[in-house]
């Protein structure tokens, strides 16, 4: 199939709705970033690259960080890291409060903004220390994206510190119920630290290899998870990873995926590739629009989703 070719036409096709949507400026450092920017790379599980567009530009990966620490979580607590955070999509908003007091301080799963802040209380407690855990998930990240440089912007992380209320309340209600080890403040304030890791779609989709690929880099053999790890990274990826849009993009992508509100979407084909594009502009859910879009006509093109 000529990659380049498709990546060529979607470019070509999105241009009319680039810039629709709105930017996530509820993290401030973020309302400046310029909404028509747009990216797409494909890396194949032999290693064979397609980009297009402003592939190289570094964004906000935001919520992408999540599936790194849940990969760095699972390998550590295994399956008993389901006792404090489940495995069900929420049908809630990524931040919402409501949920977590109906069932007591337990999160839905590990993408929403809850489950993440508990999987990063996880991390804390097992190295002991918050700077510890969050240069563990950054190792992690440089490892699977095969790029020491990679690192994180301290503008916007203190950016959302600063206006991180709703985040710190779900810390605290967690608390109330129990369900955090740590204080709250320095589990946020680690949280934004790996939301604030800036990466390209080149070096996204690279870091998706392992998951294409039953849980070990197929470049490097490195390997991170076990295979049945990995299939269930993927299953809650496919059903949780668009927040109350996850079933709108299995309906139309098909395709285990993970959105940030930097505009970065990833997206894993199994046995075959790692994905990621990126628009800054997102629509109603917190996803991003032309990310979406592009997607969308990725599969309808190469007929690779998992249906
Ligand atoms: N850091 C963001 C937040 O906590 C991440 C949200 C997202 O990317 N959906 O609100």
């Amino acid at each position: 199939m000529d990659y380049q070719a498709i990546l060529e036409e979607i470019s070509h096709e999105i241009q009319p709705e680039l810039g629709r949507g709105k930017v996530a400026d509820y993290i401030p450092a973020l309302s400046s970033v310029d909404p028509h920017q747009f990216a797409f790379s494909i890396i194949t599980t032999k290693g064979d690259a397609y980009h297009i567009g402003a592939y190289e530009t570094s964004f906000s990966i935001q919520s992408i960080s999540k599936l790194f620490a849940f990969t760095l979580a699972l390998d550590i607590y295994g399956s008993d890291l389901y006792q404090r955070v489940g495995v069900e999509p929420s049908g809630n908003p990524f931040n919402s409060l409501v949920q977590l007091e109906y069932e007591q301080g337990i999160p839905r799963n590990p993408f929403i903004n809850a489950g993440a802040i508990v999987i990063t209380d996880l991390l804390i407690s097992h190295y002991r220390d918050d700077y510890k855990a969050y240069e563990q998930i950054l190792s992690f990240v440089r490892a699977v994206s095969d790029d020491l440089a990679i690192s994180f912007d301290p503008i916007v992380s203190s950016s959302e510190m600063d206006h991180g209320f709703r985040n710190l309340a779900l810390a605290n209600l967690m608390k109330s119920f129990d369900n955090l080890q740590n204080d709250p403040r320095s589990v946020v304030q680690t949280y934004f630290k790996q939301c604030a890791i800036s990466m390209s779609t080149q070096k996204l989709a690279r870091s998706m290899l392992y998951l294409a690929n039953a849980g070990t880099d197929p470049i490097t053999n490195r390997r991170y998870l076990t295979p049945q790890q990995a299939r269930r990274i993927n299953a809650v990826m496919l059903t949780c990873g668009h927040y109350d849009a996850s079933g709108e993009f299995a309906f139309h992508v098909g395709l285990p995926g993970k959105s940030g509100v930097g505009g970065g979407v990833v997206a894993v084909v199994p046995n075959k590739m790692g994905i990621c594009v990126w628009s800054p502009a997102l629509n109603r859910y917190g996803n991003s629009h032309v990310g979406t879009l592009a997607l969308q006509k990725f599969v309808e093109k190469t007929g690779l989703s998992i249906f």
